[in-house]
């Protein structure tokens, strides 16, 4: 019934977030984690995994054709990633500007890729870019499904 879900939900939404192997590597786990339950998004699944080649290949599915697509799916299956699915107001644009720009170089100070990065191809982090890829990337990572659960701070989170 309405009364056991978030007041405002309908606004909510959820976005599908992955540390790439360079980020585990490199420590930077807990702190990508924090700035995100800090800005008051919630964290609906997490899971530590290593994926096989065809696995990537059908997440980066429409990068298929560029240049790069071969190396991009080494790297991500070159390491243990950390993948993530988060819920709030906005957060797949959010998420977007948390992460900063593909090109680090042209991410802002401030944003993930702004502060860790050189290179695009070790940009530490992947973010789904709308509601619909959000839809599709969580399905493909968690097929399990998510939990539900509700934070008791929600209502210092959000004024509804
Ligand atoms: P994102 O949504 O910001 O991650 O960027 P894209 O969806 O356009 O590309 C997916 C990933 O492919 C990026 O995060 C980079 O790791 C990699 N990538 C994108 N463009 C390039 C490129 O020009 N060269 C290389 N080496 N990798 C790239
Ligand atoms: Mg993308």
């Amino acid at each position: 019934s309405k009364r056991e879900k978030y007041q405002g939900e309908e606004t909510m939404e959820t976005t599908f977030i992955m540390i790439k192997p360079d980020g585990v590597q490199r420590g930077l786990i807990g702190d990508i984690i924090s700035r995100f339950e800090k800005k008051g998004f919630y964290l609906k699944a997490m899971k530590f995994i290593t994926v096989e080649r065809s696995f990537a290949e059908k997440h980066y599915a429409d990068l298929a054709t560029k240049p790069f697509f071969n190396g991009l799916v080494e790297y991500i299956i070159s390491g243990p990633v950390v993948a993530m699915v988060w819920e709030g107001k906005d957060v797949v644009a959010t998420g977007r500007r948390i992460i900063g720009a593909t090109r680090p170089w042209e991410a802002l100070p401030g944003t993930i890729r702004g502060d860790y990065a050189v290179e695009v191809g070790r940009n530490v982090i992947h973010g789904s870019d709308a509601v619909e890829s959000a839809q599709k990337e969580i399905a493909l990572w968690f097929p399990e499904g998510v939990s539900e659960w509700k934070s008791q701070m929600h209502p210092w989170i959000y004024e509804v």
